[in-house]
């Protein structure tokens, strides 16, 4: 089968000819029809995390039509439509994995990083954590749900806003753009934020309230004319946003990290205990956001901006994630 491979930190991928997985026993083999290509994929091809395997496909927003699978699995059967999110696996008994934090086991195993992933004309996986895609929505659009959406998602619910309160998204990209219309489905106030005019517009299109243009606007003063944030969601790769989103937080303000620039922050203790913020940080979600986002999806309440590529295109796709020219999210066609 075909894939797009890396070899080495920082190369570009290379299209070739691998082996086709095998299912084996509890495992599900599937043809993937789309892959979302996440920024956390760009991170991993640039060498800015360990890597714990080369060659590796990377890609864990795949979806597909189950080809085969393998003996023991009783929840999908050939000719199924499913996809694989960042999780692959974990322990399942762990008190991680039985208290809705799946993703913090320490047995976890992730795709497109751990184990092969969706850059690929195949992929096979656990059924167990493979999630059944709604008939809703086509490959393209459903995609983005098993990362870009099911992050913003959780990471809302771990913001703990409530109705009529203050959101600020901060980075309208693949995440950004669902965190916006989810936010906005929740009932709050949204208030998005990002380096590029062409986000902010379809941050409007998509429901914000008011949008700011943190190049041109003191984004900060911005959101404290507005009262300061309830929440702040910094799903920017910055780490000078997560600084700037602290400082737009009212007195009691939520600050949750999702976005993933390399390297550390600092924050001011005295003007964070003083003004009760609480800094928390989100990964991914449980199959069960999974399955809650994408419902959400299927009722219409969120909808996928995206543009698709051919896999032989994919270090171009990777160019234009670094220049944050892509709007919403690039999506490998097989
Ligand atoms: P993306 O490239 O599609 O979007 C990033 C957006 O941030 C772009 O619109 C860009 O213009 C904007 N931006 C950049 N600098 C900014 C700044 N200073 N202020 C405001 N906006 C700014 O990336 P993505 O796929 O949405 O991923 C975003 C980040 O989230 C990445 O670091 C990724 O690795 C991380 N991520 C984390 C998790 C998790 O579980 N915590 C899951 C998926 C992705
Ligand atoms: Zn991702
Ligand atoms: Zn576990």
């Amino acid at each position: 089968m075909r894939a797009a491979v890396l070899h080495q930190a920082g190369s570009p991928l290379t299209i070739e000819e691998v082996e086709k997985p095998v299912p084996g026993a509890g495992e599900v083999l599937i043809q993937v029809k789309a892959c979302g290509v996440c920024h956390t994929d760009l991170h991993l091809a640039a060498g800015e995390w360990r890597l714990h395997k080369l060659p590796l496909v990377l890609g864990h927003e795949a979806v597909g039509v189950v080809e085969a699978v393998g003996p023991g699995v009783a929840n999908f059967k050939a000719g199924d439509r499913a996809g694989i999110p960042w999780i692959y696996s974990a322990c399942g008994i762990c008190e991680y994995c039985t208290s809705d934090r799946e993703p913090l086991c320490p047995a976890v195993m992730v795709t497109g990083f751990m184990v092969d992933g969706g850059y690929a004309e195949y992929v096979k996986a656990p059924a167990s954590y493979a999630v059944a895609m709604p008939p809703e929505f086509g490959f393209v659009e459903a995609a983005p749900l098993y990362c870009a959406a099911l992050t913003s998602y959780r990471a809302l619910k771990v913001s703990g806003a409530r109705v009529g309160e203050t959101v600020a998204v901060w980075g309208v990209g693949g995440l950004g753009h669902y965190a916006v219309q989810i936010a906005k489905a929740m009932g709050a106030r949204v208030v998005a934020v990002d380096i590029d005019s062409a986000k902010l517009e379809l941050a409007r299109e998509l429901g914000a309230d008011v949008v700011v243009e943190a190049q041109r606007e003191d984004a900060d003063e911005k959101l404290k004319s507005l009262g300061g944030a309830h929440a702040v969601v910094n799903l920017a790769s910055s780490s000078e946003a997560i600084a700037q989103g602290f400082r737009a937080l009212r007195r009691g303000g939520t600050l949750v990290l999702v976005g993933l620039p390399a390297g550390t922050f600092t924050l001011p203790i005295l003007g964070s205990v003083a003004k009760g913020i609480r800094i928390l940080t989100s990964a991914v979600g449980t199959r069960q956001d999974l399955r809650e986002v994408l419902a959400l999806a299927a009722a219409g309440k969120i909808r996928t901006i995206a543009e698709t590529a051919r896999l032989d295109q994919i270090n171009d796709v990777f160019d234009r994630m670094r220049t944050g020219s892509i709007k919403g999210r690039v999506v490998l066609e097989m």
